[in-house]
């Protein structure tokens, strides 16, 4: 992991959202994006606030109409999170968003032909301290005229990319940009290049850090359904992060945005960069020795201690106890299945040996116990009391007998029956 890239530093939000920074020392942020119409108040304010509760940082609307950006000053008294107008074409939008006291503007300044339309939105934002982003997005820079000679000019300054001359086309575009902001002394100013290909996204993103000094919003666009946009995401974002290169991201997959977030949190809990909020769950992938169902008892136990554990409980559901307690090392809570039957330990100590029906609820209540005690200060999290002793892996969990004689189980530790 490399050190976090020092950049400038804006601010974003107001007293009734706090105020957040981006850039600079501040916590890499994660934002997502409203689905519904901005214009349907209601409903926009509660998915607003959905997101929020999820863990969104920030969340962007789109305003394309008038009526938009008319709802936003409501939208705005009744939200707890700071919010981005996305503005494209119309650069009255932005205005108009401005005055509604929106926080921050997403721009694309290619979108708006006349350049007098943009410095009027540099102008407004600057007088009343409200960020721009700038969005050099791979598919809205695309140049059509004279494409194939354009790419092959331009391919030579990155040769040996795979997208060289993308990359090449929108850092032109980029500073063709940015100069517009400088000669009206704007810098409140954050980055975004996304692309749909993590390659092209590590490279234009890494490109950028080392040119200007302004934040990063960072993002794989357009990435496809869930099950593929969130590797794709995750290949590009982390290898970013790791870098220390961005300052806010947003995951954006064809999937409920809830899971944006979500997956968004995860990147940054598992790089170390945020500090993991409720459990975190880990489970074997299972293998031929796996005598219980455990995918259906994770998804039960992902969905049960997500909704009713607070604290960052390291809690592992494995097959069996053959890997399973070395893997489980440094779980606070931890079920080792065995034939039907689950023993459940916290922090290294045996407290039950339940029936498969039993571990989900006996999981829970462990849980429970161990966050309370937790916070009355009884016991520290990723504190090992003992040791795991590991049962007899046949006898104790019930595999038996019928199955050695049977010779489906290698002897490894029979008890006398
Ligand atoms: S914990 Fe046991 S069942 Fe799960 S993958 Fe490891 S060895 Fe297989």
């Amino acid at each position: 992991m490399q050190d976090r890239r020092k950049t400038r530093q804006v601010w974003i939000g107001d007293s009734t959202t706090g105020r957040k920074a981006i850039g600079g020392d501040a916590p890499i942020l994660v934002q997502t994006m409203t689905a519904g119409y901005t214009h349907e108040i209601d409903a926009c304010v509660a998915e607003i606030e959905r997101y929020r509760q999820a863990g969104a940082d920030v969340v962007r609307v789109a305003v394309p109409e008038r009526k938009d950006t008319e709802a936003l000053k409501e939208i705005l008294k009744q939200v707890r999170v700071p919010v981005v107008a996305d503005v494209h074409f119309h650069y009255q939008r932005a205005l108009e968003a401005v005055e509604a006291g929106i926080h921050k503007i997403r721009l694309n300044p290619g979108n708006i032909n006349d350049r007098d339309q943009v410095n009027k939105v540099i102008d407004a934002c600057k007088e009343r301290k409200i960020p721009i982003r700038i969005g050099v997005n791979e598919g809205s820079i695309i140049e059509r005229k004279d494409k194939q000679r354009r790419m092959e000019e331009l391919g030579k300054y990155f040769a040996g990319h795979k997208s060289g001359h993308l990359l090449a086309l929108m850092i032109a575009k980029l500073e063709e940009y940015l100069e517009i902001f400088h000669a009206r002394d704007f810098h409140d100013i954050v980055i975004s290049a996304k692309s749909m290909d993590p390659a092209l996204v590590i490279d234009i993103y890494t490109e950028i850090a080392n040119r200007f000094d302004y934040p990063l919003h960072l993002g794989v666009t357009h990435a496809g359904p869930k099950s593929t946009g969130a590797i794709r995401s995750v290949a590009a974002l982390s290898t970013l992060i790791a870098n220390g290169i961005g300052d806010t991201l947003r995951i954006s997959y064809a999937s409920d945005h809830i899971d944006e977030v979500k997956d968004g949190l995860e990147i940054l809990y598992c790089l170390g960069k945020r500090e993991r909020k409720g459990v975190e769950l880990i489970a074997c992938p299972t293998c031929g020795r796996i005598q219980v169902d455990l995918f259906t008892l994770v998804k039960e136990v992902e969905a049960k201690l997500s909704a009713e554990i607070e604290l960052p409980i390291k809690v592992a559901v494995m097959g069996c106890i053959v890997n399973g307690p070395g893997e489980a090392e440094g779980a606070d809570v931890a079920v080792f299945a065995g034939d039907r039957r689950g023993i459940i330990y916290v922090q290294g100590q045996r407290v039950a040996n339940v029936p498969e029906a039993e571990i989900l609820d006996r999981l829970l209540k462990e849980c429970k116990e161990f966050e309370a005690k937790v916070k009355r200060g009884e016991a520290k999290l990723g504190e090992k009391v003992v040791d795991i002793v590991p049962p007899d892996p046949i006898g104790e969990l019930g595999s038996g007998a019928q199955k050695i004689n049977a010779g489906l189980v290698e002897k490894v530790t029979v008890r006398a029956t």
